[in-house]
């Protein structure tokens, strides 16, 4: 009787052991790639510094990107520039808006992005600025440059993206100094003819962004081709260019998978793996 009382009990531990290990694993988290690089952006001190500092860096340099009447920012400058008035370009999303709001939203659902569910969070136009960015815009413009805000939002969204920025006082934020995708025919996801249009009647001292493609539109190749573009313009960073860091998405993410979202998402993750390049690991 004893025998069989302790052989129910534990036969009733192992049961009980079982459901809760099977309980805890139908309520683990969610396994998804964009956790570390979202909850980073969103809550540490090391990237709202890191911003900051980026910013601040700008800032110092103001005086001498005025001053000096043959200092661009743009490839696409050409001509007799020198007279002309100074402007800075910078795109909006992770550059001077924080919409990890909607980054978190899609790790929290284990989701992914859609153009759908992206136009209904811009539209609620709750965007917060990113660290430093209200604070460079602001000195520019008290300096006399003026600001544009070039961006891959789709020309629809201008409406919501102008209030977002309006409303914490983001300088220039209109609808001549806001340059959406699709506003005019010629201005696709590449930045370059919307840099041009700027380049066109002003002086582009300074490009800010969190992704490639906000400096050159030669961002769709392997890697190291970009490794190399980086390289080609490498007096630029710090100086002309700066780039806000976004360990959440953009052209470095799918660089590593030869930029073909047609891919399954289990063949882009391999394809991430296999872009590493580990150590080899303890010798025995
Ligand atoms: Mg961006």
């Amino acid at each position: 009787m004893t025998f069989i009382a302790k052989s129910f009990g534990v036969a009733a531990i192992m049961a009980t052991s079982a459901l809760c290990a099977f309980g805890a694993s139908a309520q683990e988290p969610a396994q998804n790639d964009g956790l570390n690089g979202t909850l980073w952006l969103q809550t540490s001190v090391e990237y709202k510094t890191t911003a900051m500092s980026v910013y601040a860096g700008a800032t110092r340099l103001l005086p001498a990107a005025i001053g000096d009447h043959s200092w661009t920012a743009a490839l696409e400058q050409d001509g007799n520039f020198m007279a002309k008035k100074p402007a800075v370009i910078l795109d909006v999303d992770e550059t001077v808006l924080d919409n990890s709001a909607y980054q978190s939203w899609v790790v929290t659902e284990d989701t992914s992005y859609s153009s759908k569910t992206w136009a209904a969070f811009v539209n609620d136009a709750i965007s917060t600025p990113t660290p430093g960015a209200l604070e460079f815009t602001k000195a520019a413009a008290a300096k006399g440059v003026e600001v544009f805000y070039v961006s891959n939002r789709k020309a629809p969204e201008e409406a919501a993206t102008i209030k977002n920025l309006q409303e914490y006082g983001f300088p220039f934020a209109d609808e001549k100094h806001v340059m959406l995708r699709g506003e005019i025919e010629t201005w696709g996801s590449a930045k370059a003819p919307r840099r041009q249009a700027v380049a066109d009647d002003y002086r582009v001292i300074m490009l800010f962004g969190d992704n490639f493609g906000d400096f050159t539109d030669d961002i769709d190749g392997s890697i190291d081709e970009r490794l190399e573009v980086m390289d080609k313009y490498a007096t630029y960073w710090g100086e002309r260019w700066f780039m806000l860091p976004n360990p959440s998405y953009g052209s470095w993410e799918s660089a590593a998978f030869g930029n073909d979202w047609k891919k399954s998402p289990e063949a882009r993750r391999q394809d991430k793996l296999d872009s590493m390049a580990p150590w080899a690991g303890p010798t025995e």
